[in-house]
């Protein structure tokens, strides 16, 4: 892979991929770890006299412009991080963004509007995202992919325009793969890995080839229901994925085979309603054991047995790879579990690796010191992928 240094950037119109993919709330950025992430990147392009054309997706709009998922607020602040304007364009590839481009001078940056308000971005027709590539390629003349959290998708901005455009891989993706080796090849022991958070079918998958690398799979968060049911425990209303039963035993049976140790909550918070994120009004909730959930009740952090339990288990661990928080870490009275696993990690001397949009902010919004962590990755999904051995398009497009 050519990174920048390969590429001769000045007064060259360079399309910069980022993951500028940040949680928003009423406009506001709550976390602005992903811009800061790919920041330096920008800033030396910049140095550089590059005329910097940034594009990003943000949230999940249906391929046409939605207010609400506007990158807009992400260019006032991408240009605070930078010490320099940052010209917005109101769309991708339209009137607006042409003449955006055309203005910049070297040395200058530009943040397109969302890349998913057109449908060819994440089209699965080639033919129709090969066709929104091409638009955009021709905004640019060289093309730098540094959006490691998109990376393991098939995308236009991700798979598609670097075949178009003379290309190199940004020092943030280059950064992430060298973490992630790190994971896989000769793996400093105990080798303990931690999952939980929200998206149980897309976490599932990973597991089946930790089973060949980890020591030990700590499981928390609404996964762990999954698997208490499979173990034939009864879980309330608990995030739930029924489907996913017979492979989450697959896996225990497999886990106790090759002397892979899986630990499970013990206990749990437990509450009639999912507590009020926006007011964050105190929740009323109880702790009961992990095989004693009543069927009114629905689990939303792990209980104070398993924040010792799974410290403990962390104590020795050598390397850690975490993705998914504990609980609904985003109220307080369910951001213990998460809490306590963040500590574990400051507390043992293992290289930490935390992966996930939500793990990563709920790090820095739990108030801890993200430079205290081996690393925090931009990258939840794309994280979990490469863990399973899988292509991902937006690395293989980088190739060559
Ligand atoms: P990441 O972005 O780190 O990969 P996910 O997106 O999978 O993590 O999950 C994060 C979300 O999981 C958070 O919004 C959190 O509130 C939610 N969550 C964690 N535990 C539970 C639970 N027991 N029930 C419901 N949601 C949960
Ligand atoms: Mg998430």
């Amino acid at each position: 892979m050519k990174t920048i240094e390969d590429l001769d950037v000045a007064g060259k119109r360079v399309f910069v991929r980022a993951d500028l993919n940040v949680p928003l709330s009423d406009g506001t950025i709550t976390d602005d770890g992903r811009i800061r992430a790919v920041a330096p990147t920008i800033a030396k392009l910049v140095e550089r006299g590059a005329k910097v054309v940034v594009a990003s997706h943000l949230g999940r709009p249906k391929g046409a412009p939605d207010p609400q998922f506007s990158l807009a607020p992400v260019a006032g602040r991408l240009g605070e991080i930078l010490g320099k304007p940052v010209a917005f364009a109101t769309d991708t590839v339209g009137e607006s963004a042409k003449a955006t481009v055309a203005a910049l001078a070297d040395g200058e940056v530009t943040l397109l509007e969302n890349l998913r308000f057109n449908a060819g971005e994440t089209s699965k027709d080639d033919a129709e995202r090969t066709a929104f590539a091409g638009q955009l390629a021709a905004l640019a003349d060289l093309y730098v992919g540094d959006g490691f959290g998109a990376v393991h998708r098939k995308h236009a901005s991700v798979f598609d325009l670097p075949a178009l455009l003379p290309h190199a891989v940004g020092d943030l993706i280059a950064t992430e793969v060298g973490v992630l080796k790190r994971l896989t090849e000769d793996v400093a022991r105990p080798y303990v890995v931690v999952l939980g958070g929200a998206k149980v079918s897309d976490k599932v998958g990973v597991i089946e080839n930790l089973l060949q690398k980890a020591d030990r799979i700590l499981i928390g968060g609404g996964m762990a229901y999954t698997f208490l049911k499979a173990q034939g425990h009864e879980v309330g209303i608990s995030l739930l994925q029924e489907d996913q039963i017979p492979t989450v035993q697959g896996y225990l049976a497999e886990a106790q085979e090759r002397g892979v140790e899986f630990v499970l909550p013990t206990d749990v918070l437990v509450s009639t309603e999912f507590p009020d994120l926006k007011t964050k009004a105190p929740a009323t909730f109880s702790v009961v054991a992990a095989d004693a959930i009543p069927a009114d009740q629905e689990g939303l952090d792990i209980g104070p047995k398993t924040r010792e339990l799974f410290a403990a288990k962390l104590a020795d661990a050598k390397t850690v790879f975490w993705n998914g928080p504990m609980g609904v870490f985003e109220h307080p009275d369910y951001a213990d579990g998460t809490k306590a696993v963040a500590q574990a990690l400051l507390d043992s001397d293992a290289f930490s690796v935390v992966g996930g949009g939500d793990s990563a902010a709920a790090v820095r919004i739990l108030g801890f010191d993200e430079t205290k962590f081996g690393h925090i990755s931009t990258g939840g999904g794309a994280s979990l992928e490469y863990l399973e051995g899988k292509q991902l398009p937006g690395l293989t497009a980088l190739e060559g």
